[in-house]
């Protein structure tokens, strides 16, 4: 349920009314908008009377939401969220644009795509640690090694570092490196993981699961969202389809599907939604025009040697005729690049 307050409500009221909220067993979360402040009844209060609320002193209405996903709802919070991560906004006009190797194999390559991105307008540095591979023979990443490669990279660029984070247990050494800890599609509905990530101070990147629904993202960024982390970027990276032509169906309705559903930003992976690099350009394009508000893009200065993911990463100077189209794309798009 959400509480409206009346715009001219007092700082009393509020208070009286979060101490009501909260001696019900409820969490009651504050949204303090330009014009009057909206309270969040957390938890199950299905049972509640609206009424109970509508009641009290300052409140000009409580109205139930119907949707499962509360705090990640629009209903909640109805403008767009914008965040700042480093300096770098995400969500708002701006298109926040991601690019690194799908996984940091060496110093040396680490350092050459940072550099390259870098010069070709991208905001952040990827780049995977900690692997997620199908089979367990196939290379993990370098772990520990791999952080220090990343943090040395955003030294040299200035570029701030989106990584995965696995496990609940290697959250806080993760998060002592990264700059947004980056929760894999296949760890979407791995609970115990959101809340650990949800605990930190780190903007989370919460990747769709490849056969999860809309709704089943939403759930999973309200588990982060209600252990006390507001900055949650969602990614449409694709799903499991009877298509095998390319490696997942990049589900483009989900973008504006989304953004209609959530303030959350949403950022799309055009190369683990394609799985091939000549259809990363044309479908990153069209998931700008459909509204994301960024991308996350693999590239690698030499994708046939790449350690994973050989066949979808750009090489950089392919990277840089996308930035290029993009900055041509943008303002039309209402858009800034
Ligand atoms: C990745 O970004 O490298 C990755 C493993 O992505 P996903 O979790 O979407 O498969
Ligand atoms: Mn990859």
């Amino acid at each position: 349920m959400i509480i409206v307050m009346r715009v001219n409500a007092t700082a009393r009221e509020i208070a009286a009314v979060v101490e009501r909220v909260e001696g019900m067993g409820f969490h009651a979360h504050l949204s303090e908008g330009e014009e009057r402040t909206i309270i969040g009844v957390i938890g199950d209060e299905r049972p509640v009377d609206p009424g109970l609320f509508e009641r009290l002193e300052g409140v000009e209405r409580a109205v139930p939401i119907l949707r499962p996903f509360k705090l990640a709802s629009r209903d909640f919070h109805p403008k767009d969220s914008i965040f700042s991560i480093n300096g770098i906004k995400i969500g708002g006009k701006g298109l926040c644009i991601m690019a690194g190797p799908c996984a940091v194999e060496s110093r040396q390559q680490i350092l050459e795509v940072a550099h390259a991105v870098k010069e070709a307008g991208a905001h952040v540095l990827r780049g995977g640690a900690f692997k997620p591979r199908t089979s367990p023979y196939s290379f993990q990443g370098l772990g520990l090694r791999g952080l220090e490669l990343l943090a040395e990279a955003r030294e040299e660029t200035g570029l701030p570092i989106v990584t995965e984070v696995m496990a609940p247990e290697a959250v806080s050494m993760v998060a002592h490196y990264a700059d947004i800890l980056q929760v894999g599609a296949r760890n979407m509905q791995n609970f115990a993981l959101l809340q650990a990530v949800g605990q930190t101070n780190k903007p989370v990147l919460l990747k769709r699961g490849m056969m999860a629904t809309i709704e089943e993202l939403l759930m999973a960024a309200e588990y982060i969202l209600s252990n006390g982390n507001s900055r949650v970027i969602l990614c449409e990276r694709g799903i499991r389809t009877f298509e095998k032509y390319t490696r997942n169906t990049l589900d483009i309705n989900a973008i504006p599907a989304i953004k209609q559903l959530t303030h959350l930003p949403v950022i799309a992976d055009p190369s683990h939604g394609t799985g091939k690099w000549d259809l990363v350009a044309p479908v990153a394009k069209a998931c700008i025009a459909a509204g994301a508000d960024g991308l996350i893009v693999e590239v690698h200065p030499d994708p046939q040697q790449a350690l994973s993911d050989q066949a979808q990463q750009l090489r950089p100077e392919v990277f840089a005729k996308l930035m290029d189209d993009l900055r041509a794309l943008a303002p039309p798009l209402g858009r800034e690049l």
